[in-house]
């Protein structure tokens, strides 16, 4: 009998170690991939569309692996979400900033620097000390940065998600709502949350122009934007017609492939050089 226990014991063991094994070995490739400093920023300019001078960009996320190989944020983000990996890596993110576009934004205080945080980090202060610790003694000043967050996925604690954008609105910070028409929040997320500026999701972008209701869309998004004192961004623009439609509709500012796509460091200070901020 005890030779059996053992035996089964034995059994569930290996089933354990084969099943943990690979998840854990990619785990572990992963850490070293972060401590390796693998995870860098594209810029992607955010346009002026009356003027035609850049406002800022959006920071981007990519793996850069050490062959070479650049992988986008659909590849890896989810895991570092679930993992929780995506805290060091926002932070490691958020300091290659201040390195790589310090200066530019030194000697373009009007530009702004947008970066990506995700629903878990509204649920813990402790992404406002790295805000404040990040650049309060770099070139970028607070007044400088956008925090974006999606309205894809819902925020779990309203309440605390609310007190985490108003302290970092007390330094200065502005909180944009990234993806503003696909999601879970709607009306209730602008009004609750308080927030600076809504980007309109690409979906409709696309389709402004041939759809009479996306063009309706847009165009009550400007007018609650504008009663609210709140600023817009349209995202995903790919086509000269497009911006007129945006012109038309009151929007000022834009981000997309008919601009720019997000860049590389040197080659999105190339294009601030050659278009002027603002
Ligand atoms: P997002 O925040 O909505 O970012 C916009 C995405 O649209 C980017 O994809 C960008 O490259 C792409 N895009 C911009 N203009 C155009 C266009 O004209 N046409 C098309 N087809 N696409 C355009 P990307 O860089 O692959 O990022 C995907 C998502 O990954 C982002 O969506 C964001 O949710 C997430 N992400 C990226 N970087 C970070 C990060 O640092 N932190 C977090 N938490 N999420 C990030
Ligand atoms: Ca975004
Ligand atoms: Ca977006
Ligand atoms: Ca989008």
């Amino acid at each position: 009998a005890t030779a059996c226990a053992a035996f089964a014991l034995l059994f569930v063991a290996i089933g354990v170690w084969f099943s943990w094994r690979p998840e854990s070995e990619a785990n572990d490739e992963f850490i070293a991939a972060i401590r390796n400093g693998e995870f860098i920023p594209y810029y992607q300019p955010v346009m002026d569309i009356e003027t035609g001078s850049m406002r800022g960009c959006e920071v981007l996320m990519r793996w850069r692996r050490p062959n070479g190989e650049i992988v986008p944020p659909g590849q890896f983000m989810e895991y570092a979400e679930r993992n929780g990996h995506i805290f060091e890596m926002t932070r490691q993110l958020m300091v290659q900033t201040c390195d790589e576009v310090g200066q530019l934004y030194l000697d373009n205080p009007d530009m702004k620097l947008s970066i990506n945080l995700f629903a878990g980090h509204f649920r813990n202060r402790e992404v406002v000390t790295d805000i404040t610790s990040i650049y309060e003694n770099s070139n970028i000043s607070f007044q400088q940065i956008v925090v974006e967050v999606t309205e894809r996925y819902p925020l779990e604690d309203m309440e605390l998600a609310r007190k985490i954008m108003a302290e970092m609105q007390a330094l200065g910070v502005r909180v944009a709502l990234d993806d503003v028409g696909t999601g879970h929040g709607g009306m209730a997320y602008l009004q609750k949350l308080g927030v600076d500026i809504i980007k309109i999701d690409k979906m409709f972008i696309d389709a402004i122009g041939d759809d009479a209701s996306s063009t309706t869309i847009v165009d009550s998004m400007v007018e609650l934007a504008d009663n609210l004192g709140m600023g817009i961004i349209a995202e995903g623009v790919e086509h000269e017609e497009q911006v007129e439609r945006l012109r038309e509709l009151g929007v000022t500012a834009a981000q997309g492939y008919f601009f720019a796509r997000p860049l590389p460091v040197d080659q999105f200070i190339e294009f601030a050089e050659r278009i002027g901020a603002e």
